[in-house]
């Protein structure tokens, strides 16, 4: 049996295999169906088309979006199944690039402020369509301002580090609108990212962004444990959400991601999503 993939990032966003190199990983992987979803662009989706058809692997036209809700960065998935998006929604996705490219230049002047000599275009040289904090971890590692990409994140552009600076996003009402007028589906992704005191007050958040017309939710992901993926499938029945799933792969940039699976890699993401993202 074929597995599916419903997150996953190129180097046309920050991972480290390109839309070509992805679809070929994923098909030794057994994926049958695949979604990539890459920050703020969907430009892999054509480059992998051609190979993807080679190879007998469904492709899926998606894009991970950050908005800025309950306090927090809030990151959603759009998925356009049938047929790409309505030509609105690429003129909104650039201006989400220009609020992106506006915060890495406040991001860099951070860095300089604090006396690191890191500049935006270093940080570019390492991405292609766009480039995001990953890319700047790799020139703070490279100059050796940290061991490591973790120790970037934790010391200087994670959300608790020095250099970190907010950037303009939607919120997630004004985002699931924007996705469903362009033909799109929504599904809240990592869900246990939610960050609230309890578990009750996560679901209180989580039922405001179905109240806001979330289509679904990434029950199944990565980093998320079989409780918690058997606590947000729960949360979607109880919503009224299709059930999504994806491994998040970024190649080198994320540790522990694994094309077709779920929970630290050990597990594949359930078939019968699909479905009920079909009927959402
Ligand atoms: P950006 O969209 O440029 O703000 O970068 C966000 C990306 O950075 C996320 O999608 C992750 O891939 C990565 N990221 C965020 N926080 C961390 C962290 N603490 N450690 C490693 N990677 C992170
Ligand atoms: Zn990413
Ligand atoms: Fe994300
Ligand atoms: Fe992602």
């Amino acid at each position: 049996m074929k597995l599916v993939d419903f997150h996953s990032h190129t180097t046309e966003s920050d991972g480290t295999s390109t839309p070509e190199q992805l679809v070929r990983e994923a098909h030794a992987a057994g994926v049958g169906t695949l979604a990539i979803t890459d920050h703020d662009t969907m430009s892999a989706y054509e480059q992998a088309l051609p190979v993807a058809e080679s190879l007998g692997i469904r492709l899926i036209r998606g894009i991970e979006l950050t908005c800025k809700d309950a306090g927090q960065n809030i990151h959603l998935l759009a998925f356009f199944l049938n047929r790409e998006p309505r030509p609105e929604f690429s003129g909104w996705v650039e201006e989400m690039l220009e609020g992106r490219r506006d915060r890495n230049h406040r991001l860099a002047k951070r860095l300089q402020d604090l006396g690191l000599d890191v500049r935006v275009e270093e940080a570019e040289r390492h991405g292609r369509q766009l480039t995001g904090r990953p890319h700047f971890a790799r020139v703070l590692v490279d100059k050796g301002y940290a061991a490591t990409i973790r120790e970037a994140f934790d010391r200087y552009i994670g959300e608790s580090g020095d250099a970190y600076v907010q950037r303009e996003a939607p919120t997630v009402a004004a985002a699931v609108h924007r996705i469903r007028a362009a033909g799109g589906v929504s599904s809240l992704a990592h869900p246990i990212r939610v960050t609230a005191g309890t578990e009750a007050m996560q679901r209180e958040i989580i039922a405001g962004f179905a109240g806001a017309g979330l289509d679904a939710l990434e029950a199944y992901h990565t980093d998320q444990t079989e409780t918690e993926s058997m606590r947000f499938v729960a949360m979607a029945e109880k919503f009224g959400l299709a059930v999504t799933g994806g491994s998040d792969y970024h190649g080198g940039n994320k540790a522990g991601a694994v094309l077709g699976r779920c929970m630290g890699g050990s597990r594949p993401i359930p078939e019968w999503i699909w479905l009920g993202l079909q009927a959402a």
